[in-house]
C-alpha cells in the first residue's frame, strides 16, 4: 500500500488513513492506497465495517492541486473508479470527517454510507468557484442527502457548511466530541452491532416537494443574475435537475457532459488561472523562498487618515499591535473614532464579536509624537502625498527607528526612492501601497525600490500574507502597476464622453462586460478630486500629457462623486445608488460643442474594447520595463484590487483568449480615430503578436 494512504485493522473494523499533507489532496500518491484499502477490506472476513478517516486537521481538500495540468492527474484509480468501488462494498463505510471535507474530499465521503465529524469540522462543494461543478457524483448524491434546494444553495455559492449545520441537514449522522478515530470506531461497532448495513446514497431519492419545474425556473432566474450567466452555476442547477428526474446513472452521465464542457471553456480557464496567478506572486526570481526574514511582533502607522485607519485595522486584524501617530489631537480622536465606528459597523451586522472587537481596539496605541514608532519592527507612512512632507518624515523616522526596523511609504505615486534616499538606511525602505478601504480591499502593491534589501523584500511580502492580503510585487514607477495603467482606462473613458457617450452607457458597457462596476462610478467612490489634483499635476510635469477636461470641468464645479452627493452622476445620499443627472449631460454637451468634437453613436463593443485595451497596452509596457515580474502578477493586480471579474482572468489572461493578434488590430483602429495619438502599440505586444505567442506563456 502507498505510504499516503495506511490500512489496519482494528477490533473488526478496517481504518484507511490518509496522509497526504498538508490536505490530504486525492492526488496519484493517495488514491491507489484508498483503492487497496477498499478491496481488501471487502476481501476480509474478519472485517465487518470500513472507516476512512484523515487527520485532525482535514479529511481531504479534494484534488491535489500539484497535479493540476500533469498527466498525474489522469493515473488510475480515478475518484470515480473508487466511488463505484465504494458503492459494490456489502460492508457499511464510514468517512470520519476532521476539518474539513471540500470538493473531491466530500465526494469521497459522499461515497460512504455514513458520516461523523468534528465540531468544527467543515464540508462543502467549493468546485464552482473555479468555474467548474462537482464531477465525481457530488451533484447526484448531495441533493439525494439534503434535499434539492439545500444542495443548489451549496454547489452554486461553493461555501462550505458547518458539522453543526450538516448535522441538521442529514449529510453527517454524528458529531464525535473528544478522539475522532476514538468516536468514528465507537459509531462503527454500533452499526455493526445493530446489524445496519450499506445505505447508498445512489438509492435514495432526492428530497423535494412542490412544483419542480417552477422551482427550477426560479433558481435559473436567480443564480444567473447573481452570477451574471457565467455558465457553472446554472449546470449545477441543471445536474440537481437531472438528480431529481432522472435515474442515477443517468444523471451521473449528465453530470459527466457537463463537467467536462465547463472544463475546456474560457470562465473555468480563467478561474483556474487566477487561482494559480494567486500562488505565484510571492515567488520573486532573485530572492528565494527560504530568504530569513525580519520579525514583525509590533507596527507603527503615520497618518490617522483615510489610508492610516484601514492600515492599522488590517494589522490588529492579524494581531499586530500598532501605535498609531498624527499631528494634532484633532485629527487622531477623528481617526481613532472612524476606526470605532467601523468595527461598531461590524459588530451591529453580526459579522463580528464585541469581544472580538474590544480585543482588537486593545492593540491600538496613538500618540501624537513620531518618537513612539521607535520600538515598532515596522512603520507604515500614510501621510499627505506630497514629496516634501513624506521626505521630513522619512529623515526622522531614520532619526529615531531602533536598527533593522522596514520603513514604509503607502504613497500611490511618488518616487520611493527619492523617498528612501533621504534616509541612511534605503534598503530598509520599501512601498506598501494599500487600496481603499484598506481594512477591506485585498491588493497589497509591494514597491520594491531600487536598493530595498531582499530580506526587507521578503518581509514585507510576508506581511501581506499575514493581514490576508494578496500582495503583489511592483518595480518603482508613477502609479505601480495598477494605478499606472488605471489612467489610461480613465483616459478612454472621458474621450468616449467627448464622442457621445452618457456615462452611464459607458459604465453599462463595462459593468456588462463584467467588471464590479462602470470607469465614471469608480471615479465617483473614489473622488473625482483625486484624479483632478493628479491631471493638475501631470499638465505641469509633462507637456504631451493628454487627458479629456471634461472631468475637470465636473471637479471644477465641487462634484466630487459619492462623497459630496455629486459627480458623474446624483446620490440620494446615503444611498450610494448612482442616478443618471441631465446637469452632467449639459456638461458634457457643452465641453463637446466648445471643443467642436462631433459625436456619433459608439458600440458597446467598442467601447469595452477601448477601455480594456487600453489596460492591456499599458501593462504590456510595465512587463517589459520589468516593473511587473510576470504577466499573471498584473492580472491578480486588477482581479484583487479593480474589480476585474474572476471569470475573464485578468488583463493579460484576457489579452491572450482574445489572440495577441486580434487586440493588436484593433488597437491600430483606434490610433486612427479619435485622439488616436495616445494609442501606441506596447512594442511587447507587437512581438508576442507578431510570434503567435501569448503574455501568459
Ligand atoms: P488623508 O488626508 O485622509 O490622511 C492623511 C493624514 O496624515 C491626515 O490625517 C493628516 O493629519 C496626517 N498627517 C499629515 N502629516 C503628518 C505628519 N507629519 N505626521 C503625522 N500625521 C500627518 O489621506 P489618505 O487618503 O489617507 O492618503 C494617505 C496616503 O495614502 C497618501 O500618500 C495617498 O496618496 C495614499 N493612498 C491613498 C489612497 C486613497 O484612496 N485615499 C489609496 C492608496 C494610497
Amino acid at each position: 500500500m502507498s505510504e499516503a494512504a495506511s490500512y489496519s485493522v482494528h477490533d473488526g473494523v478496517a481504518v484507511i488513513t490518509l496522509n497526504n499533507p498538508p490536505v490530504n489532496g486525492l492526488g496519484s500518491v493517495l488514491r491507489p492506497g484508498i483503492m487497496d484499502g477498499i478491496r481488501k477490506a471487502g476481501a476480509d472476513p474478519q472485517v465487518k465495517a470500513l472507516l476512512i478517516i484523515g487527520s485532525a486537521k482535514a479529511f481531504s481538500g479534494g484534488a491535489d492541486i500539484r497535479e493540476f495540468n500533469t498527466p498525474k492527474m489522469n493515473l488510475p484509480p480515478s475518484l470515480h473508479e473508487i466511488i463505484d468501488v465504494q458503492d459494490a462494498c456489502p460492508k457499511p463505510m464510514i468517512a470520519a470527517i476532521g476539518g474539513f471535507a471540500l470538493g473531491g474530499g466530500l465526494e469521497l465521503a459522499l461515497g460512504c454510507h455514513y458520516r461523523v465529524a468534528l465540531p468544527k469540522s467543515q464540508l462543502g462543494l467549493p468546485e464552482v468557484k473555479l468555474g467548474l461543478l462537482p464531477g465525481a457524483g457530488g451533484t447526484q448524491r448531495l441533493p439525494r442527502m439534503v434535499g434539492a434546494a439545500q444542495a443548489l444553495q451549496m454547489m452554486t455559492t461553493g461555501n462550505p457548511v458547518s458539522a453543526e449545520t450538516a448535522l441538521t441537514l442529514g449529510l453527517v449522522d454524528e458529531i464525535v466530541q473528544g478522539d475522532l478515530l476514538a468516536g468514528a470506531l465507537s459509531f462503527a461497532r454500533k452499526l455493526v452491532t445493530s446489524a445496519k448495513g450499506p445505505r447508498r446514497i445512489r438509492d435514495m431519492t432526492v428530497k423535494f416537494e412542490g412544483d419542480a419545474a417552477a422551482f427550477f425556473a426560479q433558481q435559473r432566474l436567480e443564480v444567473g443574475k447573481a452570477s451574471r450567466s457565467q455558465p457553472a452555476p446554472l449546470e449545477i442547477v441543471a445536474c440537481v435537475e437531472a438528480a431529481l428526474n432522472k435515474p442515477f446513472d443517468e444523471g451521473r452521465q449528465e453530470e459527466r457532459r457537463r463537467f467536462q464542457s465547463l472544463l475546456a471553456g474560457g470562465e473555468s480557464k480563467a478561474l483556474r488561472h487566477m487561482f494559480f496567478a494567486e500562488r505565484q506572486t510571492s515567488k520573486i526570481p532573485d530572492v528565494p523562498d527560504d530568504t530569513a526574514t525580519r520579525p514583525i511582533r509590533s507596527a507603527a502607522v503615520i497618518g490617522a487618515g483615510t489610508m492610516g485607519g484601514g492600515i492599522t485595522m488590517s494589522l490588529v486584524n492579524a494581531g499586530i499591535p500598532v501605535t498609531i501617530i498624527e499631528m494634532q489631537q484633532e485629527a487622531l480622536a477623528r481617526g481613532l473614532a472612524t476606526i470605532r465606528n467601523n468595527y461598531a459597523a461590524t459588530v451591529a451586522k453580526g459579522r463580528l464579536r464585541q469581544e472580538d472587537m474590544d480585543q482588537r481596539i486593545s492593540l491600538i496605541k496613538s500618540s501624537l509624537h513620531l518618537d513612539d514608532a521607535k520600538d515598532a519592527d515596522i512603520v507604515i507612512e500614510a501621510v499627505f502625498e506630497r514629496m516634501d512632507v513624506k521626505q521630513d518624515i522619512f529623515r526622522k523616522l531614520d532619526a529615531v527607528m531602533k536598527p533593522g526596523a522596514i520603513l514604509a511609504t503607502n504613497t500611490s505615486t511618488l518616487d520611493v526612492n527619492a523617498i528612501a534616499e533621504v534616509t541612511k538606511r534605503p534598503q530598509d525602505v520599501i512601498g506598501t501601497h494599500f487600496f481603499s478601504p484598506a481594512n477591506v480591499m485585498r491588493l497589497l502593491e509591494v514597491v520594491r525600490g531600487a536598493k530595498t534589501a531582499k530580506d526587507v523584500l521578503a518581509t514585507t511580502m510576508k506581511l501581506g500574507k499575514a493581514i490576508k492580503k494578496v500582495a503583489v510585487v511592483s518595480g518603482v514607477c508613477d502609479g505601480f502597476i495598477g494605478n499606472r495603467m488605471v489612467e489610461k482606462y480613465g483616459q478612454q473613458s472621458l474621450f468616449l464622453l467627448d464622442e457621445g457617450c452618457s456615462p452611464q452607457q459607458v459604465d453599462a458597457a463595462a459593468y456588462q462586460w463584467g467588471m464590479a462596476m462602470g470607469p465614471l462610478a469608480m471615479g465617483d467612490m473614489a473622488g473625482l478630486d483625486i484624479g483632478w489634483a493628479i491631471r493638475k499635476r501631470r499638465y505641469l510635469e509633462r507637456p504631451n500629457f493628454v487627458y479629456s477636461k471634461v472631468g475637470d470641468r465636473i471637479a471644477e464645479l465641487g462634484r466630487f462623486g459619492q462623497k459630496t452627493g455629486q459627480g458623474w452622476y446624483r446620490y440620494a445620499l446615503p444611498n450610494r445608488t448612482p442616478i443618471p443627472d441631465p446637469e452632467v449631460e449639459k456638461i458634457i454637451s457643452q465641453y463637446r460643442s466648445d471643443n467642436n468634437i462631433k459625436t456619433r453613436q459608439i458600440s458597446d463593443q467598442e467601447i469595452v474594447e477601448r477601455l480594456i485595451y487600453a489596460l492591456i497596452n499599458e501593462a504590456a509596457y510595465i512587463l517589459e520595463e520589468g516593473i511587473a515580474l510576470r504577466a499573471s502578477d498584473i492580472d491578480m493586480v486588477y482581479l484583487a484590487g479593480y474589480g476585474f471579474p474572476p471569470y475573464r482572468g485578468g488583463p493579460m489572461f484576457y489579452a491572450d483568449s482574445v489572440g495577441l493578434p486580434k487586440v493588436l488590430a484593433s488597437i491600430e483602429k483606434f490610433q486612427q480615430g479619435y485622439m488616436g495619438e495616445v494609442w501606441k502599440p506596447a512594442p511587447l505586444l507587437i512581438k508576442l503578436a507578431k510570434e503567435g505567442r501569448r503574455f501568459n506563456d
